[in-house]
């Protein structure tokens, strides 16, 4: 038994400690857990929980479904504010092995492993920051109505008297508490829409956080009577839920993006990755914005008042908000990055940040051109001129993001055979599920008038 792992069993014990739960992360990104006593934990350190993969999504092929968790230990976590009357709980994440002891196909987690040592062995370390947007509601029935969000704030409001403030204050404290790092939390520009921004980390400890981010937000906020969402697009006239994400490539103790002698600061390194992440786009698309609804927040919408922040073309700015990919400007070298601007906050985290990091590196490898930044507000161009200076549109659909993607050699290699195939079939199925339901739109606008 090594150091970390002695170290949880006689934190379990001095804190007296009931119940452990492992956590693992399926291929749609929905968190799983399973309790252990303590008791148990010894054995599961060296051989693993098995359990039953077929019953979970994208996990296995029914004819090799035994598959096995492994804690690993430098997650472990205690969770204070689930106290009362049973004490304290703990989890940790989980590897997913195969019976033979291999990693198993079909672990997120692994397939962002696997992406990180890969840019490993080119002496990469790589670091993301995650801005969470998302909406609190009224609890309400899950019957398709429009929900309530909680209170009339907007943009940076400070919100008296509202559920939010309390909210957000509570869950910061909670996330803190876990040993999540936040940097700024604040009111987002919709009624409701609050955003709060974890510190950066590597890519595999932030993936992890998101999913501790989305478990502790949800349970903060039920605890508040209302409810938290990170549907992409829960509003026709309101902003969608982003997640905004910065990336970087360290080298060692040196930030490989940062160059002094550029004028935008910004290094070779730098300038093919973001390349790289520009030529994939539409290929990885799928992955950064999987469901049907987050094609209904991928494009720029004219409100009364405003417009809606989120990306539309594949192309890249300095500072440039209706840019796919934006450098923003910074001051220590160490805070060199770009900031991906697609994601949603219902992405598979662990996958989103494999199939950006695999682009990015493909962008290094092949030694991809930077086409030049956009300085215009690229969604007030007409098509005809975006078509001149060769910005393509972001799928449209999710229909189209799948067949883009199933022709993509990167992504498949990214995600493995079996993640990339699982994953198009369900969401292809999705997206027929879809296609066929007659929705209140169409009701609304025809039948009355044909
Ligand atoms: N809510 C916007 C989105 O859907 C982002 C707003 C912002 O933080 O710039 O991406
Ligand atoms: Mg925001
Ligand atoms: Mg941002």
């Amino acid at each position: 038994m090594d150091r970390q792992q002695e170290f949880v069993l006689r934190t379990l014990e001095e804190r007296d400690i009931r119940f452990v739960r492992l956590w693992f992360t399926d291929v749609l990104g929905t968190l799983k857990s399973v309790s252990v006593a303590p008791a148990e934990l010894e054995s599961a350190f060296e051989e693993g929980i098995g359990f039953d993969g077929s019953a979970i999504e994208g996990f296995a092929r029914v004819f090799e479904s035994d598959m096995v968790a492994m804690p690993d230990p430098t997650t472990f976590q205690v969770f204070p504010f689930e106290g009362g009357v049973s004490g304290e709980s703990a989890r940790m994440f989980c590897d997913i092995l195969l019976p033979d002891g291999s990693p198993s196909w079909a672990d997120p987690r692994h397939v962002l492993r696997r992406a990180l040592s890969k840019a490993a062995e080119k002496g990469f370390t790589f670091y993301t920051h995650p801005e969470i947007e998302f909406y609190l509601v009224e609890n309400g029935a899950n019957d398709g109505s429009v929900p309530i969000p909680v209170d009339n704030g907007g943009y940076f409001d400070h919100t008296t008297h509202a559920v939010a403030r309390d909210f957000r204050r509570q869950a910061v404290l909670a996330l803190e508490r876990i040993g999540i790092s936040v940097e700024f939390s604040h009111h987002e520009v919709a009624p409701g829409q609050q955003e709060i921004d974890l510190r950066y980390a590597d890519a595999l400890a932030t993936a992890d956080n998101i999913m501790t981010f989305r478990h502790v937000v949800k349970e903060v906020a039920l605890s508040h009577g209302v409810r938290a969402t990170f549907m992409p697009k829960p509003f026709t006239d309101q902003p969608g839920s982003g997640m905004h994400t910065h990336l970087s490539l360290f080298e060692g103790e040196r930030n490989a993006f940062h160059d002094a002698g550029d004028p935008m600061k910004l290094s070779k390194v730098a300038k093919a990755f973001i390349a790289g992440l520009l030529v994939h786009a539409r290929e990885y698309t799928a992955v950064t914005n999987q469901w049907v609804n987050s094609y209904k927040r991928l494009f720029p919408q004219a409100l009364p008042d405003r417009i809606t922040e989120s990306p539309a073309y594949v192309c890249w700015g300095h500072l440039n908000r209706s840019a796919l990919v934006r450098v923003p400007a910074y001051g220590k070298p160490n805070s060199a990055r770009v900031e991906v601007r697609s994601l949603d906050a219902a992405t598979n985290p662990y996958l989103a940040f494999a199939v950006m990091l695999g682009a990015g590196l493909k962008g290094i490898e092949e030694g991809y051109e930077l086409p030049p930044g956009a300085e215009d507000d690229v969604w007030s161009l007409t098509n005809a001129e975006r078509k001149a200076m060769g910005y393509e549109a972001l799928p449209e659909n999710l229909a189209e993001a799948i067949d883009v993607m199933s022709n993509s050699e990167l992504v498949a290699e990214v995600l493995g055979e079996h993640v990339f195939d699982f994953f198009l079939r369900n969401k292809r199925a999705e997206w027929e599920e879809y296609r066929r339901e007659v929705t209140p739109y169409e009701r609304k606008r025809y039948l009355g008038a044909l």
